[in-house]
């Protein structure tokens, strides 16, 4: 194939390597031609900014943020903003290529993009944040549009930020312009659902995979690594269907209990508590590296990229993998992860309750018409398992893992769609 690898950031492996090998796998398995393939493996556009911002000392930094459209054949770029201090362009690349494929498997009229800002948003003030958001909003002001490219939250960024850049936008233009960005608050234009949208899915997903292995979650334990809004939310709405929950983790650490967590209890002392496990007493704290491969049935990675990785492969005993995280698996984990026969529900199928939901906000903010919550959920809902069965059929089909499974259901509708549209 006529993919370069790039070359690994420092130990860590590099995000859009892991993204590029699936990709090459699926591709050569649906025997995908070359012009596609090349059209398909680059992003479309790679913006780099360097926003000046005057934080509250009244010295002025200057910001450097990242969007990149992967690809736009199925319709307006999609995908949200990463607000971290080692945000790089590679993993925004892969990033944005998983939205690519991921509204491509939920089969959603978007194509994929991703955003980040280098920075440290928790050592930040509101008021630093607010303007670095608006100044990156009005730098890419010629590349948002809610017919062109639609931001959303991700890691480090939330309604608030959604706000400031749909205000900062809808100034610029003249006019208020809701679908500009999805993730808004609600009396903004916001979706009922969206919030818990991510981690719904995560929980239809870990439903629809253990029916298929013949698990009842009654009978079943989880660890759920990462406690932020997918985390949390996974592992209540789990819990709600008798999954017992024997360990949860965040920034602040791993906390294990042998008769399961109280989810309810656990959330409510991160909400008093910063946001933050820190010091949460009814659980024993664990050291975060033993938590992933600790004796329970699902495991649930719900924070970061690569997290199973060779390393801890080998002591990995859960029996499912549910991808809250986008990329939480390193690819080089992939092949062990198959010969041990640990069934996965990829990233890109599990975790696209999200998007799916944000669409049915852009969806609505178009019709100027609001959705019940019941609505929002049913169709959510139906779509998630529609989506899980198409990619179980193709991996049957062409007897491939579900990962690779859910890459080709992508990667052929894309392909499919760009033959239609055809190039110049
Ligand atoms: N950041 C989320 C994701 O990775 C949501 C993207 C969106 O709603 O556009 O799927």
């Amino acid at each position: 194939m006529l993919y370069k690898e790039p070359a690994p950031i420092k130990d860590r492996e590099n995000p859009f390597e892991s993204m590029m090998s699936r990709f090459n796998i699926a591709a050569e398995v649906l025997g995908l031609d070359d012009e596609t393939y090349n059209v398909l493996k680059s992003p479309t556009r790679q913006v780099i900014v360097n926003v000046p911002v005057t934080m509250d000392d009244g010295k002025v930094r200057v910001f450097e943020g990242f969007r990149v459209i992967h690809s736009n054949i199925l319709g307006p770029s999609k995908g949200g903003i990463r607000y971290a201090p080692d945000v790089f362009l590679d993993e925004v690349k892969a990033l944005a290529a998983w939205m690519t494929w991921k509204c491509a498997v939920v089969d959603i009229p978007y194509g994929g993009a991703k955003g980040g800002i280098v920075c440290d948003p928790y050592s930040m003030s509101s008021g630093e944040i607010e303007r670095l958001t608006r100044a990156y909003t009005s730098s890419l002001i010629d590349i948002f549009g809610p017919d062109q490219d639609i931001p959303a939250p991700d890691m480090g960024t939330g309604p608030r930020e959604m706000a400031w850049l749909m205000d900062e936008y809808s100034k610029l233009k003249g006019s208020t312009v809701h679908g500009v960005v999805t993730g808004k608050p609600l009396v903004l234009g916001g979706s009922l659902g969206r919030v818990e949208a991510t981690g719904r899915g995560v929980m239809v997903s870990a439903m629809a995979a253990m029916a298929k292995l013949k698990m009842n979650p009654a009978q079943s334990t989880a660890v759920v690594q990462g406690f932020g809004n997918v985390g949390a939310w996974a592992a209540k709405l789990m819990a709600e269907r008798g999954v017992k929950i024997l360990g949860i983790s965040d920034v602040s650490g791993a906390y294990w209990n042998d008769n399961g967590i109280n989810i309810e209890e656990a959330i409510a002392y991160k909400n008093d508590h910063n946001g933050r496990l820190e010091g949460y007493k009814e659980a024993e704290k664990i050291n975060p590296d033993e938590l992933l491969t600790m004796n329970v049935d699902v495991l649930v990675p719900a924070a970061v990229e690569d997290v199973i990785t060779i390393k801890n492969v080998d002591k990995i005993k859960a029996k499912l993998i549910v991808e809250g995280a986008n990329g939480p698996t390193s690819y080089k984990a992939d092949n062990i992860i198959n010969e041990k026969g640990i069934m996965v529900v990829p990233d890109i199928l599990a975790n696209s309750g999200g998007v799916t939901v944000s669409y049915f906000e852009w969806v609505q903010n178009r019709m100027g018409f609001k959705w019940t919550l019941n609505r929002v959920n049913e169709r959510a809902e139906r779509i998630m398992k529609e989506s899980f069965e198409r990619v179980y059929a193709a991996s049957k089909k062409y007897n491939v893992p579900m990962r690779i499974a859910a890459y080709i259901v992508a990667i052929d509708k894309v392909a499919m769609t760009y033959k239609y549209r055809g190039g110049f």
